[in-house]
């Protein structure tokens, strides 16, 4: 899309100053229990915006930029909203990403600043190979960050690598994908257990996941520091904060329930807004 497409996507997007009052509002709440929970520590907060309106993405972020990291679950509802967004947002993609919309995506989208959800050692390499692409196109200067996403619960659901297997998935991206960097290690855990933890219990996915960055950079030799923590979402994120999160994944809370994939629009057109 050239930047005139996009300047125009820009353009016509309408932006309702209640919705926004609204949205800045949540935010502003979530910002105060985050640093009520971190304990001083800088922490990344992703909005969420899965499903919801680009309209709503740019009523938070704004022009000069506010907020700027949000996170997708869908690639192709991630690709569609970059090219109508301005590029000063820093997309994160969270969900669980097919290995055949790795390439396509880093390399269609130069402003996608992490990828959450990586759990194979192909999902990097296509990831890579689309980084690369992007890099010969145009001047880059930024590696693509990924996260390990780990499956600490054990549920045959949950997407994920084994916490035995995290430290074979880490080396590979530290060592076959120059175009990468791993940046830190991701989980969502069991709901049972987010939902059983109170401020006296630790959540055992946040015990599992920090033990697993323990082992990993033990293993490699590598400092704590340079591997975050992602953990925590609207149910759970000022436990994962209290067990040492550094990025906090945070949808409900902000946009409000999200409707079924089904009813989402991409953009709301300025007919429907007035409802
Ligand atoms: C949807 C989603 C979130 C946000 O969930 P909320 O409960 O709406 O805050 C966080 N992380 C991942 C991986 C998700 O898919």
């Amino acid at each position: 899309m050239s930047e005139e497409n996009q300047a125009n996507g820009e353009e016509t997007m309408r932006v309702d100053p209640q919705r926004a009052q609204v949205l800045a509002e949540n935010v502003g709440g979530v910002l105060q229990k985050i640093s009520g929970a971190s304990g001083g520590r800088k922490v990344r907060l992703i909005a969420v915006s899965k499903l919801k309106p680009a309209n709503d993405i740019l009523a938070l972020h704004r022009e000069p930029p506010q907020h700027v990291h949000f996170g997708e679950n869908y690639a192709q509802e991630l690709t569609e909203k970059a090219a109508m967004l301005p590029r000063t947002i820093k997309w994160h993609i969270i969900g669980a990403l097919q290995t055949n919309k790795c390439k396509p995506l880093a390399e269609q989208v130069p402003n996608l600043w992490c990828v959450s959800s990586v759990d194979t050692a192909k999902k990097s390499d296509a990831l890579e190979k689309g980084r690369a692409a992007l890099a010969e196109k145009q001047e880059l200067s930024e590696k693509l960050r990924v996260l390990a996403q780990i499956n600490t619960s054990g549920e045959a659901e949950k997407s994920g690598v084994e916490p035995k297997d995290a430290t074979e998935l880490c080396k590979h991206i530290m060592e076959k994908c120059p175009h990468l960097q791993l940046a830190g290690l991701m989980t969502i855990g069991a709901i049972a257990r987010s939902k059983a933890s109170t401020p006296e219990t630790e959540n055992e996915d946040f015990v599992t996941l920090r033990t697993v960055r323990d082992q990993v950079v033990k293993n490699l030799g590598i400092e704590a520091n340079d591997l975050e923590l992602s953990m925590g979402m609207s149910s759970d994120f000022e436990a994962a904060l209290r067990q040492g999160s550094d990025e906090v994944r945070v949808g409900t809370t902000i946009f409000g329930e999200r409707p079924q994939r089904k009813d989402a629009k991409i953009k709301m057109d300025t007919t429907e807004e007035k409802k």
